[in-house]
């Protein structure tokens, strides 16, 4: 079982190591992570300058690691097609330090990584602990290797992406996991306007919470003390609009027959 643990904290986050400690006993375990923080730059790929990779196991004993000058997405696509040897059996990222709930699943570096893994045909989970300080990696930890074991029973499906969310607190003050689908709203931005000695600057922060708390969702289960398991796939194509975009489509083609973009189309053409 090869096991690639990657994350969007980069190289250095502890929630990294923890996890990949954690998985350990299900196999081998290969740490290919941004050499610095990537959080927030969802799937993207660094396609207009070249990227550079540097062995990084002497910060932890034993594991083989490297730190890869680039985003999440980067880090699954080179190690799928040239530092793992192998089929990779799963994919483990994180763990993250900050919720990854609801939209933010199209923001999220973590679940970014997965998604790479996800469209190669591996088993992935994006896994994150909902606070920012004084973070407890011990109950992510143990639910990434249960997790991992169960990947390695074959007991679940192949083509599997799950994000998981765990609240930032002991164990003995979770009420249990649930399954959950995503909640239709996240974080999202304040925009704080300052000036540096030349020119005015922007900063753009994800602090204000926008949703409405739906039983059944991911941010509702771990605003509730659960654990959040929702499964994902990579089909976000609004089927209950595909009707609608078919009449729309006739409306187009006449348009589109009546020649000048600025001509409207005449009644009954
Ligand atoms: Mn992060």
């Amino acid at each position: 079982m090869k096991i690639l643990v990657t994350n969007d904290d980069g190289i250095a986050s502890p929630g990294l190591w923890a996890l990949a400690e954690s998985l350990r006993p299900v196999g081998d375990v290969v740490v290919v992570a941004p050499d610095r923080e990537q959080s927030g730059v969802g799937s993207s790929v660094t396609l207009h300058h070249p990227v550079r990779i540097a062995p990084a196991a002497a910060l932890h004993d034993g594991i083989e690691a490297y730190a890869i000058e680039g985003t999440p997405g980067d880090c699954v696509i080179l190690a799928t097609e040239t530092l793992v040897k192998g089929p990779i059996d799963l994919l483990v990222s994180g763990i993250n330090g900050g919720a990854n709930l609801g939209n933010d699943v199209f923001v999220s570096g973590t679940v970014g990584a997965a998604f790479h893994g996800y469209f190669r045909g591996i088993p992935s989970i994006a896994l994150s602990v909902t606070a920012l300080n004084d973070l407890h990696f011990d109950v992510a930890a143990r639910l990434a290797f249960l997790l991992a074991s169960q990947v390695k029973e074959g007991a679940l499906p192949k083509r599997l992406l799950m994000n998981v969310n765990v609240p930032n607190k002991p164990l003995d003050q979770l009420k249990g996991v649930q399954a959950t689908r995503l909640a239709n709203g996240s974080y999202t931005e304040v925009v704080t306007e300052g000036k540096d000695p030349r020119r005015t600057y922007y900063w753009i922060n994800r602090t204000r919470p926008a949703w409405t708390l739906e039983a059944g969702t991911d941010i509702w289960a771990v605003k509730n003390d659960y654990i959040s398991i929702t499964p994902l796939d990579n089909d976000v194509t609004a089927h209950s609009i595909l009707p609608r975009m078919e009449e729309l489509k006739l409306a187009i083609e006449a348009g589109l027959r009546v020649g000048s973009p600025q001509e409207s189309p005449k009644p009954g053409s």
